[in-house]
């Protein structure tokens, strides 16, 4: 348990944030604010806007009144060029970003910092998107003179919904493809999570994005998320969080019949065949589990293993799990920072408690020592001896909880991997390259990894299927998401 020295803090931490809604900076209408806590101390770094129902109708006006407007004039290659700029200036303000991010949410600026690659990557692939809508004038069958143009539409207002545990990811799959299409958008990021995503929507605008393109409303689910997936005013709710806020989402998006994109939990299966070289999958494994000190959605929590080598997987395991270092994401050899919040320190801490009942608990289980920092941290942790059916096994714990489960053949691997509501990831490990290709082909997921766990290009993308939801993030297919078909036939 390593504890931050002094850091001088970005100039932007501190104070009330306020809502970015048709270019201006407002208070929530209510007044109301929410505290910003730092996951590692526990301690207070300004207040976000409790925005509501209100603040969201206006949002929603003045993303309209841009998608109507200039806007919707703004040439394919003139967005390009915007991405590209946005692209420019969030590159050159990255380091601060990712402190922000660290502060707000905990994850260690390893971490933070290491997204700078991709973020470029991402916003390179969806400037690259902007001629997805281009009209083409296919041949088709029918009698007489009849020219048939096809183009795809961008389909209007997009109301984006995203979770704490990686916000300056997630804005970019809402951002990203409303930039390149020519949508706008409503954001609203996590009430624990927010300041980063305030921080970019404050550089887009520097950059040039009109005002009303992007706008940005902070504040509680039940609030603000909701009066969005409510709105008639918004034409399609793109949302990342957990199955049962999705589940209030399809039901209040009805009225306007929302197209929805939906990126859910996951308890994903990482298999290791007993042939596996142990050298990459043990710490492959426990990394998949771990990163981000669990609060990922694909984290591979079921790691599935092969009798043979099953006790030695799980001592090594064990062993390696005991090396991890968890502190205060500011110091540089921290590789687990603290999980986001007191409410979900409990829940973890309960999951191990309920784990400890029910399999065997070969390390980490506790804060850590020398806790006392006011901080939510808690050790990577990794239960053995389990079945596939018990609690740890079935449900979403959002934490450094690794869960170990024997297997004997293939098709049993393949079975327990497939035997969750969840589709969203899953992992193998071998050196058989026939086994490769079955196994990776039998998982029920959307996105699969083999002798590696986690990695993502935005130009393959990835999503979901079974309960992790639908749609998809990245590629072309998602771009395509925030367009609607049109068909025009013309007698001339
Ligand atoms: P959550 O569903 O509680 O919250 C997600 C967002 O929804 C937050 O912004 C929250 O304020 C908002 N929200 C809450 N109630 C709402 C309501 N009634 N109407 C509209 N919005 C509402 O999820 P969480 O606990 O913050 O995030 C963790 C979950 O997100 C996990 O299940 C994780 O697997 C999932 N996740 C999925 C992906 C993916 O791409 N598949 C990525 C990251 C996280």
């Amino acid at each position: 348990m390593t504890l931050t020295t002094t850091h001088e803090l970005p100039a932007f931490i501190g104070g009330d944030k306020t809502n970015l809604i048709g270019g201006q900076w407002l208070p929530a209408t209510s007044g109301n604010t929410i505290d910003v806590i730092n996951p590692a101390t526990g301690g207070a770094l300004g207040t976000i806007a409790a925005g509501d129902a209100a603040d969201v109708d206006r949002a929603v006006k003045a993303a309209r009144t841009a998608f109507e407007g200039e806007w919707s004039r703004w040439t394919p290659h003139e967005r390009r060029k915007l991405l590209l700029r946005v692209h420019d200036v969030i590159l050159e303000n990255f380091d601060e970003l990712a402190m922000i991010e660290t502060l707000d949410m905990g994850a260690p600026l390893s971490r933070t910092q290491g997204l700078r690659e991709w973020t470029s990557q991402v916003l390179q692939f969806f400037a690259s998107q902007t001629g997805a809508g281009t009209v083409a004038a296919p041949p088709n069958s029918l009698p007489g003179h009849i020219l048939t143009l096809r183009s795809l539409r961008p389909v209007g207002v997009v109301g984006g919904i995203i979770p704490w545990n990686g916000p300056l990811i997630g804005l970019w799959w809402i951002f990203g493809p409303a930039l390149a299409t020519g949508c706008t958008a409503v954001l609203k990021p996590a009430e624990d999570a927010s300041l980063s995503v305030l921080r970019v929507a404050e550089l887009m605008t520097e950059a040039g994005v009109p005002p009303g393109v992007i706008n940005v409303v902070t504040g509680y689910g039940k609030d603000v998320g909701a009066a969005l997936a409510e709105h008639d005013g918004v034409d399609r709710i793109a949302f990342t969080g957990s199955v049962g806020t999705a589940q209030t989402i399809v039901r209040a998006s009805a009225g306007n019949l929302k197209r929805l994109q939906m990126e859910l939990g996951g308890k994903s299966p990482d298999i290791v065949f007993a042939d596996a070289d142990l050298d990459k999958a043990v710490p492959g494994a426990a990394m998949g589990v771990y990163t981000n000190s669990g609060q990922v959605c694909v984290a591979g929590t079921r790691i599935l293993v092969q009798r043979p080598i099953h006790d030695e997987f799980v001592e090594r395991i064990a062993e390696f799990t005991q090396t991890i270092r968890v502190g205060d994401g500011l110091d540089p050899d921290t590789q687990l920072g603290p999980l986001i919040s007191g409410r979900q320190l409990d829940r973890v801490l309960r999951y191990i408690e309920i784990g400890s009942g029910e399999a065997e608990l070969m390390a980490g289980g506790r804060r850590p020592e020398g806790e006392g920092s006011g901080g939510f941290f808690i050790e990577p942790t990794v239960f053995a001896g389990a079945t596939n059916d018990m609690t740890i096994a079935q449900e979403e714990i959002f934490g450094p909880v690794a869960t170990v489960i024997p297997f004997d053949t293939e098709a049993e691997a393949i079975h327990l991997a497939n035997a969750t509501p969840y589709g969203l990831a899953g992992g193998l490990w071998t050196e058989n390259v026939g086994r490769a290709h079955r196994v990776s082909q039998a998982i029920d997921a959307g996105t699969v990894w083999v002798n590696c766990y986690g990695i993502l290009d935005p130009a393959i993308g990835f999503g979901g299927t079974k309960m992790s939801g639908y749609g998809w993030k990245g590629a072309r297919d998602h771009v395509e998401s925030y367009l609607y078909p049109k068909a025009v036939y013309m007698n001339i």
